[in-house]
Protein backbone atom coordinates (compact mmCIF):
# COMPACT_ATOMS: atom_id res chain seq x y z
CA UNK A 1 0.00 0.00 0.00
CA UNK A 2 1.20 3.38 -0.92
CA UNK A 3 1.78 6.12 1.83
CA UNK A 4 0.16 8.87 -0.03
CA UNK A 5 -2.56 10.15 -1.89
CA UNK A 6 0.31 11.83 -4.48
CA UNK A 7 2.13 8.02 -5.11
CA UNK A 8 -1.14 6.25 -4.92
CA UNK A 9 -2.63 8.53 -7.75
CA UNK A 10 0.34 8.68 -9.58
CA UNK A 11 -0.07 4.36 -9.60
CA UNK A 12 -3.82 4.69 -10.58
CA UNK A 13 -3.47 6.40 -13.56
CA UNK A 14 -1.22 4.17 -15.04
CA UNK A 15 -3.65 1.09 -14.29
CA UNK A 16 -4.30 -1.00 -17.58
CA UNK A 17 -5.85 -3.99 -15.95
CA UNK A 18 -8.58 -4.01 -17.47
CA UNK A 19 -8.45 -4.14 -21.54
CA UNK A 20 -12.21 -3.76 -22.31
CA UNK A 21 -12.34 -0.20 -19.95
CA UNK A 22 -9.10 0.91 -21.12
CA UNK A 23 -10.37 0.65 -24.69
CA UNK A 24 -13.64 1.95 -24.28
CA UNK A 25 -12.05 4.97 -22.17
CA UNK A 26 -10.04 5.95 -25.02
CA UNK A 27 -12.58 5.14 -27.60
CA UNK A 28 -15.05 7.68 -26.03
CA UNK A 29 -12.42 10.34 -25.96
CA UNK A 30 -10.99 9.40 -29.76
CA UNK A 31 -15.05 10.21 -30.49
CA UNK A 32 -15.82 12.62 -27.86
CA UNK A 33 -19.21 14.49 -27.62
CA UNK A 34 -19.70 17.61 -29.89
CA UNK A 35 -19.97 20.18 -27.28
CA UNK A 36 -16.53 18.89 -26.31
CA UNK A 37 -15.00 18.52 -29.43
CA UNK A 38 -11.74 21.01 -28.74
CA UNK A 39 -11.22 19.03 -25.41
CA UNK A 40 -8.70 16.68 -24.57
CA UNK A 41 -10.26 14.16 -22.80
CA UNK A 42 -8.52 12.82 -19.72
CA UNK A 43 -9.24 8.59 -20.30
CA UNK A 44 -7.34 7.43 -17.82
CA UNK A 45 -8.40 6.20 -14.23
CA UNK A 46 -10.03 8.82 -12.27
CA UNK A 47 -8.50 9.22 -9.06
CA UNK A 48 -10.87 10.10 -6.17
CA UNK A 49 -10.37 13.71 -4.60
CA UNK A 50 -11.56 15.66 -1.71
CA UNK A 51 -10.85 16.56 2.22
CA UNK A 52 -7.53 14.34 2.73
CA UNK A 53 -8.70 14.33 6.29
CA UNK A 54 -12.42 13.98 5.97
CA UNK A 55 -14.65 11.52 7.65
CA UNK A 56 -16.88 10.43 5.35
CA UNK A 57 -15.95 8.98 1.86
CA UNK A 58 -18.54 9.29 -0.77
CA UNK A 59 -18.43 6.21 -2.85
CA UNK A 60 -19.72 6.34 -6.75
CA UNK A 61 -20.32 3.85 -9.46
CA UNK A 62 -17.63 4.71 -12.63
CA UNK A 63 -16.96 7.43 -14.88
CA UNK A 64 -19.21 9.44 -16.49
CA UNK A 65 -17.96 9.15 -20.19
CA UNK A 66 -17.98 12.66 -20.96
CA UNK A 67 -17.67 13.69 -17.29
CA UNK A 68 -14.60 12.63 -15.63
CA UNK A 69 -13.30 10.18 -17.92
CA UNK A 70 -13.27 14.23 -19.88
CA UNK A 71 -12.60 16.18 -17.16
CA UNK A 72 -10.38 13.67 -15.21
CA UNK A 73 -12.02 14.62 -11.54
CA UNK A 74 -14.95 12.21 -10.17
CA UNK A 75 -18.87 13.65 -10.48
CA UNK A 76 -17.20 16.96 -12.67
CA UNK A 77 -18.45 17.48 -15.82
CA UNK A 78 -21.65 16.00 -16.13
CA UNK A 79 -24.81 16.24 -15.23
CA UNK A 80 -24.76 13.87 -12.07
CA UNK A 81 -21.97 15.88 -10.63
CA UNK A 82 -24.59 19.27 -11.02
CA UNK A 83 -26.92 17.05 -9.04
CA UNK A 84 -24.31 15.86 -6.52
CA UNK A 85 -22.19 19.20 -5.49
CA UNK A 86 -25.64 21.28 -5.56
CA UNK A 87 -26.82 19.38 -3.02
CA UNK A 88 -23.23 19.02 -1.04
CA UNK A 89 -23.14 22.78 -1.23
CA UNK A 90 -26.27 23.54 0.24
CA UNK A 91 -25.83 21.62 3.46
CA UNK A 92 -21.96 23.07 3.85
CA UNK A 93 -19.56 20.57 2.96
CA UNK A 94 -18.25 22.54 -0.76
CA UNK A 95 -17.20 25.96 -1.20
CA UNK A 96 -19.39 26.53 -4.38
CA UNK A 97 -21.89 24.41 -6.09
CA UNK A 98 -20.60 23.73 -9.31
CA UNK A 99 -18.07 21.19 -10.69
CA UNK A 100 -17.02 22.01 -13.53
CA UNK A 101 -13.11 21.20 -14.32
CA UNK A 102 -9.97 20.65 -12.59
CA UNK A 103 -8.86 23.92 -11.22
CA UNK A 104 -12.26 25.47 -10.70
CA UNK A 105 -11.13 26.11 -7.02
CA UNK A 106 -13.63 23.85 -5.84
CA UNK A 107 -12.99 22.37 -2.30
CA UNK A 108 -14.49 20.01 -0.07
CA UNK A 109 -15.09 19.78 3.46
CA UNK A 110 -15.09 16.17 5.21
CA UNK A 111 -15.78 14.52 2.69
CA UNK A 112 -13.82 12.47 0.27
CA UNK A 113 -15.49 11.55 -3.46
CA UNK A 114 -14.10 8.27 -5.03
CA UNK A 115 -15.91 5.29 -7.31
CA UNK A 116 -15.93 1.64 -6.81
CA UNK A 117 -14.77 1.80 -10.65
CA UNK A 118 -12.73 4.40 -11.79
CA UNK A 119 -12.36 3.90 -15.78
CA UNK A 120 -15.43 4.62 -17.71
CA UNK A 121 -17.88 1.51 -18.63
CA UNK A 122 -19.90 1.00 -21.85
CA UNK A 123 -23.25 1.44 -20.73
CA UNK A 124 -22.61 2.47 -17.21
CA UNK A 125 -22.18 -1.30 -16.50
CA UNK A 126 -18.84 -2.39 -15.38
CA UNK A 127 -18.13 -5.93 -15.01
CA UNK A 128 -17.84 -7.87 -11.53
CA UNK A 129 -14.50 -9.11 -12.60
CA UNK A 130 -13.30 -5.25 -13.01
CA UNK A 131 -15.09 -3.67 -9.90
CA UNK A 132 -12.67 -6.43 -8.51
CA UNK A 133 -9.51 -5.49 -10.33
CA UNK A 134 -10.69 -2.08 -8.85
CA UNK A 135 -10.83 -2.93 -5.32
CA UNK A 136 -6.91 -2.37 -4.24
CA UNK A 137 -7.25 0.78 -5.23
CA UNK A 138 -10.34 1.80 -3.36
CA UNK A 139 -9.00 -0.08 -0.21
CA UNK A 140 -5.93 2.26 -0.51
CA UNK A 141 -8.00 5.37 -0.33
CA UNK A 142 -9.78 3.87 2.91
CA UNK A 143 -6.50 3.14 4.41
CA UNK A 144 -4.79 6.41 3.98
CA UNK A 145 -8.08 8.35 5.06
CA UNK A 146 -6.93 8.37 8.61
CA UNK A 147 -9.73 9.63 10.24
CA UNK A 148 -13.06 7.98 8.19
CA UNK A 149 -15.88 7.40 10.23
CA UNK A 150 -18.47 6.43 7.05
CA UNK A 151 -19.15 6.00 3.51
CA UNK A 152 -22.02 6.94 1.98
CA UNK A 153 -22.79 4.66 -1.15
CA UNK A 154 -24.25 6.11 -4.34
CA UNK A 155 -26.45 3.32 -5.63
CA UNK A 156 -25.96 -0.23 -4.65
CA UNK A 157 -23.10 -0.79 -7.30
CA UNK A 158 -21.34 0.82 -4.79
CA UNK A 159 -22.89 -0.46 -1.74
CA UNK A 160 -21.68 -4.14 -2.86
CA UNK A 161 -18.56 -2.79 -4.07
CA UNK A 162 -17.66 -1.45 -0.33
CA UNK A 163 -19.35 -4.83 1.36
CA UNK A 164 -17.20 -6.89 -0.86
CA UNK A 165 -13.92 -5.16 0.17
CA UNK A 166 -14.70 -5.80 3.61
CA UNK A 167 -15.92 -8.99 2.97
CA UNK A 168 -12.19 -10.13 1.27
CA UNK A 169 -10.48 -9.05 4.47
CA UNK A 170 -12.82 -11.56 6.68
CA UNK A 171 -14.77 -9.28 8.00
CA UNK A 172 -18.28 -10.64 9.06
CA UNK A 173 -20.88 -8.22 8.72
CA UNK A 174 -24.58 -8.65 9.20
CA UNK A 175 -26.88 -8.67 6.36
CA UNK A 176 -27.31 -5.53 4.66
CA UNK A 177 -30.05 -4.58 1.94
CA UNK A 178 -29.60 -1.69 -0.40
CA UNK A 179 -32.22 1.41 0.21
CA UNK A 180 -32.48 4.82 -0.26
CA UNK A 181 -31.19 6.03 3.06
CA UNK A 182 -30.47 3.45 4.80
CA UNK A 183 -28.02 3.09 7.73
CA UNK A 184 -25.80 0.26 8.52
CA UNK A 185 -23.36 -0.26 11.39
CA UNK A 186 -20.58 -2.09 10.05
CA UNK A 187 -19.37 -3.22 13.27
CA UNK A 188 -16.82 -2.47 16.34
CA UNK A 189 -14.02 0.14 15.21
CA UNK A 190 -15.67 -0.34 11.52
CA UNK A 191 -17.04 2.95 9.76
CA UNK A 192 -21.17 3.48 9.07
CA UNK A 193 -22.45 2.97 5.74
CA UNK A 194 -25.19 5.19 4.51
CA UNK A 195 -27.03 4.07 1.49
CA UNK A 196 -28.42 6.65 -1.27
CA UNK A 197 -29.72 6.49 -4.34
CA UNK A 198 -27.20 7.66 -7.22
CA UNK A 199 -27.87 11.05 -8.61
CA UNK A 200 -27.89 10.06 -12.15
CA UNK A 201 -29.88 11.25 -14.86
CA UNK A 202 -32.05 8.03 -15.30
CA UNK A 203 -32.70 8.82 -10.88
CA UNK A 204 -33.18 12.59 -11.19
CA UNK A 205 -35.27 13.45 -13.98
CA UNK A 206 -37.75 10.42 -13.50
CA UNK A 207 -38.15 12.11 -9.85
CA UNK A 208 -36.74 8.52 -8.08
CA UNK A 209 -34.05 10.68 -6.74
CA UNK A 210 -35.55 14.62 -5.68
CA UNK A 211 -33.43 17.51 -4.39
CA UNK A 212 -35.50 17.05 -1.08
CA UNK A 213 -34.47 13.10 -1.04
CA UNK A 214 -30.99 13.51 -1.52
CA UNK A 215 -30.96 16.82 0.93
CA UNK A 216 -31.91 14.10 3.26
CA UNK A 217 -28.90 12.84 3.04
CA UNK A 218 -26.44 15.00 3.45
CA UNK A 219 -28.50 16.53 6.72
CA UNK A 220 -28.43 13.25 8.32
CA UNK A 221 -24.48 12.96 7.53
CA UNK A 222 -24.12 16.28 8.86
CA UNK A 223 -26.04 15.63 12.03
CA UNK A 224 -23.88 12.28 12.78
CA UNK A 225 -20.84 14.14 11.90
CA UNK A 226 -21.80 16.84 14.71
CA UNK A 227 -23.56 15.20 17.37
CA UNK A 228 -22.00 11.48 16.69
CA UNK A 229 -25.77 10.10 16.86
CA UNK A 230 -28.16 9.25 14.59
S1 LIG B 1 -11.19 -0.11 -13.85
FE1 LIG B 1 -9.67 0.00 -12.20
S2 LIG B 1 -8.52 -1.91 -12.33
FE2 LIG B 1 -9.60 -1.64 -14.29
S3 LIG B 1 -8.15 -0.56 -15.62
FE3 LIG B 1 -9.39 1.00 -14.65
S4 LIG B 1 -8.25 1.58 -12.82
FE4 LIG B 1 -7.41 -0.35 -13.52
Amino acid sequence: MTDTFETHNAELIKCRKCPRLVAWRESVAQTKRKAYQDQTYWAKPVPGFGDQQARVMVVGLAPGAHGSNRTGRMFTGDASGNFLFRALHRCGFTNQPNSDHIGDNLTLTDLFITAVCRCVPPFNRPHISEILNCQPWLQAEVHLLQNLQGYVALGKIAFDGILRMYKAQDVDLPKMVFGHNQYYDLGENLPWLLCSYHPSQQNTQTGRLTEDMFDGIWERVHGMLNSDQL
